[in-house]
């Protein structure tokens, strides 16, 4: 291995490391140093891969010694305990001006720490959010990093050369300092969950009550896919939607269990949100949502003891068109509440993060790519101050024509027996927000009462207890 020669190193090459240590190479100029604990992926790569201008090395003194200095090494390892461990090795042997970058999907807890830990030894600790999957990781991801400007100065170069592109400029940016990258990058799974649900939701409804065959919702998601709903989680619907099971024939959908799984960054969300006070109630629902469909013992015994079905309502040869309108607004309603949490983040662990730069990141590259984001991205740069993305006035007026159809939706569903957490719980949030007053009176009329936890009036400044009476 000739000493000192790569640009940028990856750790980790597994699926995401190998993928995005290729697209490194494919890029002018780049010499990627590449490492991998168990020896046998990284000579597969270099195997795979003879074009590739890579440096292989089979331990971490090889590797750190491959890289020139100041040496930029990102991390694609399992979150958590893997990434301390490699953090640790290279942290070992890494000088003060050095880079780590952790792109896995770790914990911004973790990120914070690790970033304090680290400066303090001169190194410079970058938490980088990296979303795209595989696909993305080799062509082109969103990449959203954290840490020190510093760090930024030499890494964005790099991080731009191999990120998305959306509307001719790079899907990275440097969102804030330590850990606000992988808080951002959580908060973004946390809205693809929330996407997912409404958009199976439409599915669900189009189907059991529009009377849609699977074909036809094929043409339809195909069709919202050419509007304001165009999107990577509408295309790639219409997509499995499309896929027939070799053996039966049937729809594939129609064979998969309907359990959802999840790997925990929708948790980490709303566990993060509920602590910040932030209503993230489009990703809770979602997150919820999965919990029920996997709870099959439990949705069994309930199916079994209910005593009968509501009829599926009957519905207008409109209804395809309610449905989109219904999952228009209730994304907004997902968007604002994710954007909503962000601001709260950035206060509490004092990020400076903007806004619009955010929505023009995820524009590509990312699960949550969509049309929808630049106009998320003008509204912030408009107005950094937007109370909500509900008060936009694009916004504003986009929900305005969609809201008789989602109020029919929401009730069609009800009425018919089919979940609708996702569509429901948006409307209903829109309404609390929208409301001149709000039943939170009695509720603290109530608190008062058994708790003496006291109230504030309308007509009067200061703090109230009342001595109810027990015989009232
Ligand atoms: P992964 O399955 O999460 O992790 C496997 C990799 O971690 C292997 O290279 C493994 O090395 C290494 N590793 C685990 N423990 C280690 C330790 N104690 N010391 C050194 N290396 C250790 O890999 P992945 O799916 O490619 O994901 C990598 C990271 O990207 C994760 O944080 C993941 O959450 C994140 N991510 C994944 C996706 C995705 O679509 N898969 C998308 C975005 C982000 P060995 O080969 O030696 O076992």
């Amino acid at each position: 291995t000739p000493a000192g020669t790569a640009n940028i190193g990856v750790v980790g090459m597994a699926v995401m490391g190998s993928n995005l240590a290729r697209n490194l190479a494919g890029r002018e100029g780049n010499t990627v140093a590449v490492y991998n604990r168990s020896s046998g992926r990284t000579r597969a790569l270099v195997r795979e891969h003879p074009e590739a201008c890579f440096l292989a090395s089979e331990s971490v003194d090889d590797f750190v010694a491959s890289l020139a200095r100041p040496r930029t090494a990102i991390i694609m390892v399992q979150a958590g305990r893997g990434t301390d461990a490699v953090i640790e090795q290279l942290a070992e042997r890494f000088e003060p001006g050095d880079i780590i970058v952790d792109g896995g999907n770790a914990n911004f807890h973790d990120t914070i720490r690790r970033e304090r830990d680290l400066r303090e030894q001169g190194l410079n600790f970058v938490g980088a959010g990296i979303s795209g999957g595989e696909e993305g990781a080799l062509r082109g991801p969103s990449i959203m990093p954290g840490g020190s400007a510093e760090a930024w100065e030499t890494l964005g170069p790099i991080l731009k050369s191999i990120a998305a592109v959306a509307e001719g400029e790079p899907c990275v940016t440097h969102v804030g300092t330590d850990g606000a990258g992988h808080f951002v990058k959580m908060v973004h799974n946390g809205i693809e969950y929330a996407d997912m649900q409404l958009i199976a939701e439409s599915y669900d409804l189009l189907r059991r009550v529009g009377g849609h065959g699977v074909d036809e919702l094929v043409q339809i998601f195909e069709r919202w896919n050419e509007g304001d709903l165009e999107s990577y989680l509408i295309e790639i619907t219409g997509e499995v939607l499309k896929q027939r099971d070799a053996g039966t024939g049937k729809p594939l959908v129609d064979v998969i269990r309907d359990e959802a799984g999840s790997k925990g960054t929708g948790v980490w969300t709303v566990q993060n949100a509920v602590g910040l006070g932030i209503p993230v109630s489009g990703i809770g629902e979602a997150v919820f949502a999965r919990a029920v469909s996997s709870n099959a013992t439990q949705r069994a015994a309930v199916h079994r003891s209910v005593q009968s079905r509501p009829e599926i309502a009957q519905v207008p040869d409109t209804f395809a068109d309610d449905v989109r309108a219904a999952l228009y607004a209730s994304k907004v309603v997902a968007y604002a509440q994710g954007f909503d949490l962000v601001i709260a983040g950035a206060r509490e662990y004092g990020w400076d993060i903007d806004l619009g730069n955010l929505a023009k990141i995820w524009r590509g590259g990312c699960i949550i790519r969509a049309q929808f984001l630049n106009r998320v991205a003008e509204a912030y740069a408009e107005n950094p101050e937007l109370e909500s993305l509900l008060v936009d006035p694009y916004f504003a007026n986009a929900v305005a024509e969609g809201e008789a159809a989602w109020r029919r939706i929401v009730g069609i569903a009800a009425a018919s027996g089919i979940p609708a957490p996702g569509f429901s719980s948006a409307l209903s949030y829109y309404d609390a927000l929208a409301s001149t007053r709000l039943p939170a009176a009695l509720i603290q009329g109530q608190r008062d009462f058994f708790g003496a936890h006291t109230y504030q009036r309308i007509d009067k400044d200061g703090t109230f207890h009342t001595l109810w009476s027990d015989d009232a």
